[in-house]
């Protein structure tokens, strides 16, 4: 139903709220709050704590108003007092106004908000407010569990819950109770019930109940929630293994033995038991679909590169999709002599090539003339097409959207899919966004490798540089990392930019100094990553834009400055970028300031370990439960009520629900419901190709 069906929703406020995500009414309810406020208990003022939610019943003592001007906006103070003590309650702008007349000295009033300390007073900013002079009314209305909203921009929590519950009003009854809990014998609240729990909680409800996310109802919409991802899942993954793959040969080939030849090592033998395990799905009819894990600089480009050769030499083609344009040129420099020698045809596609070269190798996509496809995503752009794709290479998985891992699976027929990732995403985890997918884990190094030292400077970054010097001064190569590109408002924070003319200019003077960062071009880019890794330079002045997969065996040392204002696992990437090479590797971590705790315990945790699985159970441990996941940062779903933290035995009812569920109705013919609140809730996510 459209928005604007809601009373008080005009165009304009429902163009605000589609931005913001919410794009129908029935979207409304499915918002759920985040945290629950008492108010059915009055406090005496004297009692407000700082963050406390309070409900104060107090009489007006003096108000003071200035009128806005000149871009300031209007300000009422208004002080109250009851027995106990007294506070201030603020408005700012357009209730300044109106504050001024409704609250004179005397009058008795209810006020509630969230208490705030503002040079040593005790403050309600924009606190609610009712006179309880008409009898008892304006108390009970006061009286509630309240529900606290997620912030949306441009919205009030007053107008959200307004919504919210105008939005339950009207469409409460039409919202589809899919769920099939009695079949399942679950014991959960109805959909109405649940979200009449949720958003008007009971006044003798269970208000610590609802703020750990635990009342019945609450239970539902996470059940709920995992019911139809895992559903879908299973759908799609079962549609999957009933399509055609292209089956590959059983032997290898030459080109195989070329690039092994031409590689000048041999492979760990984890290396080779993920390739076995590749190349057995490869023979199977039924498409791949397998997560190969390993750290950072554990040798995936290889296995998959003798992936995509068993591949060719069936007569099939492969892409390898980087998340990254440095990347994805990096793939290919490193991957086109190697597949030169082996008479296998490679071919990169970024956005950031010239119009006519894409269009020249989307012809030889096209036609069958390219083997092994490199790019970024502009590979699932509309006008590639491949001739006969029978396997897609997703690098760093962590860094796409799910859309996108789908969009080029669903560009031809049905390929094998392999996706690589250094994050040690924990494998029931992973299963939440893959359904049930296979896994292969490298976890030794590539023999030779020395640990990397890493050291700890506060504020003298005098001795890294001579570090750094002496490494160069032995024919080795460096990078000297920032947390920004350009100068910023924080005058603590080093950026890229500068610190790269001073360090050309006065640091290294008989050194070749080089920039790179993010926000230059992509062939600028290209070109200055070639450079180093061809050796015509011997520092890297950089960002994060290396963070990911840059693989320059000649360089030994890294400084990253400012590393206090690095994430955990992005230090270990970064770091991961030396100790390539059979020299031993420095990086050094420097810090200025007064660092604080949590950074303290990520820079220490560098210190003392290298293995990347080990780091990512530290870091979740640092961020705490409830950023455990950093969903952007592993590419997971979103969850609006579950928390897979918190969850995890939730997820497994759910899945077996779905599992029994399509045994017992495999086409869902029984259940038009459920197809239809599946289709509801999959419709952005990906195509979703089998029901109905
Ligand atoms: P990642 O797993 O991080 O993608 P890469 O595939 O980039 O790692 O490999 C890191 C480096 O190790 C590359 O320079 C690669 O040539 C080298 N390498 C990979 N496998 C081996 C091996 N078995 N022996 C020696 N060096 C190897
Ligand atoms: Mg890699």
């Amino acid at each position: 139903m459209e928005l604007t069906k809601l009373k008080g929703v005009g165009p304009k406020t429902a163009e605000k709220l589609i931005h913001a995500g919410i794009a129908a009414v029935e979207d409304l309810p499915a918002i759920p709050p985040r945290r629950y406020v008492d108010r059915r208990r009055i406090s005496p003022i004297a009692d407000s704590k700082e963050n406390d939610f309070v409900t104060v019943c107090a009489e007006v003592q003096s108000v003071s108003f200035r009128s806005g001007f000149a871009g300031r906006k209007a300000f009422a103070s208004v002080k109250i007092a009851d027995e106990s003590g007294a506070m201030h309650a603020y408005f700012f702008g357009h209730p300044a106004k109106g504050a001024r007349s409704l609250f004179f000295k005397g009058r008795r009033v209810l006020m509630g908000g969230a208490v705030k300390i503002v040079k040593d007073k005790t403050v309600l900013q924009h606190p609610e407010y009712s006179f309880p002079e008409d009898g008892d009314d304006g108390l009970e209305s006061l009286k509630e569990i309240r529900p606290i909203y997620p912030n949306v921009r441009g919205f009030s929590q007053k107008q959200l819950r307004a919504f919210i519950q105008a939005a339950c009003a009207l469409v409460g009854d039409r919202l589809i109770d899919a769920l099939p809990a009695d079949e399942f014998g679950l014991d959960f609240p109805s959909l109405r019930e649940s979200l009449q729990s949720i958003h008007y909680p009971a006044i003798d409800g269970d208000i610590d109940q609802l703020n750990e996310n635990n009342a019945p109802g609450q239970r539902r919409m996470v059940f709920d929630e995992l019911f139809f991802l895992q559903l879908g899942l299973r759908i799609r993954r079962d549609s999957f293994s009933r399509k055609m793959a292209p089956a590959a040969k059983a032997e290898t080939g030459f080109m195989e033995k070329a690039i092994r030849r031409a590689a000048g090592f041999t492979l760990t033998a984890d290396q080779e038991t993920a390739l076995a395990q590749i190349v057995e799905d490869l023979r199977a009819k039924r498409p791949m679909h397998r997560l190969l894990q390993g750290d950072v600089g554990s040798g995936k480009t290889i296995v998959a590169l003798l992936a995509a050769a068993r591949v060719a030499e069936s007569g099939y083609q492969s892409a390898l999709m980087a998340p990254t344009e440095v990347l994805a040129l990096q793939h290919y420099r490193t991957i086109k002599p190697l597949a030169e020698k082996a008479g296998m045809r490679t071919g990169l596609l970024t956005g950031g090539i010239p119009a006519a070269d894409a269009d020249e190798i989307c012809r030889r996509a096209q036609e069958g003339a390219v083997d092994l496809l490199i790019g970024t995503h502009a590979l699932i752009g509309k006008r590639v097409e491949f001739l006969k794709l029978g396997l897609a290479i997703i690098d760093e998985q962590h860094r796409f959207g799910v859309l996108q891992r789908a969009k080029l699976r669903a560009k031809q027929t049905h390929p094998h899919v392999l996706v690589m990732s250094a994050t040690p995403i924990p494998r029931t985890m992973a299963m939440t966004v893959f359904g049930d997918l296979d896994h292969s884990v490298i976890r030794s190094k590539p023999p030779g490798r020395l640990p990397v030292e890493t050291k700890l400077l506060f504020g003298d970054t005098q001795e890294a540089y001579r570090i750094i010097a002496d490494r160069v001064r032995q024919g080795e190569q460096a990078y000297i990392v920032y947390p920004l590109v350009a100068e910023s408002d924080d005058p603590a924070t080093r950026d890229a930019t500068t610190m790269y003319k001073k360090l050309a200019g006065k640091h290294f003077p008989n050194f070749k100094v080089g920039l790179l960062h993010g926000r230059m071009k992509e062939k600028e880019k290209s070109e200055i990553l070639g450079n180093f890794m061809d050796r015509k330079l011997d520092i890297l002045v950089s960002t994060t834009v290396i963070e990911v997969g840059v693989d320059a065996p000649a360089a030994t040392a890294m400084l990253i400055e400012n590393a206090e204002r690095f994430g955990l696992s992005q230090l270990h990437q970064l770091r991961g970028r030396i100790g390539r090479s059979d020299k031993p590797g420095i990086c050094i971590l420097s810090a200025s300031g007064d660092i604080g705790e949590k950074a303290m315990r990520r820079l220490q945790a560098l210190l003392d370990i290298s293995d990347g699985f080990l780091i990512a159970e530290k870091d979740m441990d640092i961020r705490g439960p409830g950023d455990i996941l950093g969903r952007r940062q592993h590419g997971l779903p979103v969850f609006r009520w579950a928390s897979l933290a918190r969850d995890m035995d939730m997820l497994h009812r759910a899945r077996q629900a779905a599992c029994d569920l399509l045994k017992s109705d495999p086409g869902l013919i029984k259940h038009p419901n459920i197809i239809r609140v599946l289709r509801h809730r999959w419709r952005s996510r990906m195509e979703f190709e089998t029901i109905g």
